[in-house]
């Protein structure tokens, strides 16, 4: 039931539901993770003009949500592609 909801509101808006990127967990709003905005490739530069063009608004695909444990690490690495961090992450 959690699930379709989610589902539907990430339908509905467009932009991702906030499970950590890296363990799948959920963050609540309590907790102290959140989106990171990692630096943007010429691919999430085009993205964005063509969002603003189109007026349409989307989750950011230079962005990606963390949980406690991982957003402190995400940051660090937030001065790197959203590609590149997730490899070092994930190492
Ligand atoms: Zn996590």
């Amino acid at each position: 039931m959690i699930y379709i909801t989610a589902y539907k509101t990430f339908q509905f808006t467009k932009m991702k539901p906030p499970y950590c990127s890296i363990c799948d967990k959920f963050i609540d709003q309590n907790d102290e993770g959140g989106l990171i905005y990692f630096k943007k490739r010429k691919s999430d530069i085009e993205w964005e003009k063509r969002m603003e063009r189109e007026g349409m608004v989307g989750h950011p695909p230079y962005a990606a949500w963390f949980c406690k444990e991982h957003y402190q690490q995400a940051k660090k690495l937030s001065n790197l592609t959203i590609n590149q961090a997730f490899e070092k992450i994930k190492e």
